[in-house]
């Protein structure tokens, strides 16, 4: 489905992804863990095309992401959905409108609309909270919206940045359950950044270790984040005991 070829990336001389390559499998869920600052947003960044490698390719169902035009980049967009750590949600319209948002800019026809956004209300088990505005919901519920609002156009793949950091213990589990619901059910193709060990096993079937800008290691989470490992930003992050 997604293939990484040879990327870099520099900010103002100082570089943030290194030469990085790697291949994403349709129905895959992939981790991506690493140190703060080790260049796991803005590699994300990369795969929606927000931010655009200096060097090296994407290939997304065929398509370069890093050398699309603008124009064509909004059709494929619709394919990627991303889910952020802090949900992103715009506090002025209710939920059930901030589902329908990507599919209103898509010029969906409202009856379509109304029915798809029904559907992935149910998904995220909403339905009794459609009407409501974001101040009211707790962080779970946020986060649900965030992910059916990502869903909304019907993804090929879906990308989250620290999609549970802002969630606690429980809350991080039914949100996973969730996503691994999404993945095993629908089918749909994850990448995902945490700092959360459990995230991995519980989510991954592949976890990529991200060393100042480098990929260090790829692998099954039991491999990985296996006691005796000795990387430092799979060790010193905390991912391992
Ligand atoms: P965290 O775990 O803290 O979220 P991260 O691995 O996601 O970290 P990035 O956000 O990708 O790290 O940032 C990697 C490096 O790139 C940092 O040093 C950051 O300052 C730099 N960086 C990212 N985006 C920009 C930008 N637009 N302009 C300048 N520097 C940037
Ligand atoms: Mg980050």
């Amino acid at each position: 489905l997604l293939a990484v070829e040879a990327i870099s990336r520099s900010f103002a001389g100082h570089t943030v992804l290194r030469d990085i390559s790697f291949t994403v499998q349709a129905g895959e869920s992939v981790g991506i863990i690493g140190r703060s600052g080790a260049g796991k947003s803005t590699l994300l960044r990369c795969l929606n095309a927000l931010e655009r490698p200096d060097t090296g390719r994407i290939l997304f169902e065929g398509q370069d992401l890093a050398h699309l035009p603008e124009k064509q980049l909004v059709l494929l967009r619709r394919k990627i959905g991303v889910v952020f750590q802090h949900f992103n949600l715009l506090s002025s319209r209710t939920v059930a409108a901030n589902i329908a948002l990507p599919l209103e800019i898509a010029g969906m026809p409202k009856a379509q609309r109304q029915e798809r956004v029904a559907e992935l209300l149910h998904l995220v088990g909403l339905e009794e909270h459609a009407r409501k505005y974001p101040a009211l919901l707790s962080g779970g519920q946020k986060q649900r919206v965030g992910i059916a609002r990502a869903l909304a156009a019907n993804p090929a793949l879906l990308l989250c940045d620290e999609a549970t950091s802002a969630l606690d213990p429980e809350t991080t589990t039914s949100i996973l359950d969730l996503l691994n619901q999404i993945n095993k059910t629908l089918g749909l193709t994850l990448v995902f950044i945490t700092h959360e060990m459990d995230v991995v096993r519980q989510l991954g079937h592949r976890v990529l270790v991200l060393e100042q800008g480098t990929i260090v290691a790829d692998g099954p989470p039991a491999d990985i984040l296996k006691p005796d490992n000795a990387l430092s930003s799979v060790k010193g992050a905390g991912y391992v005991a």
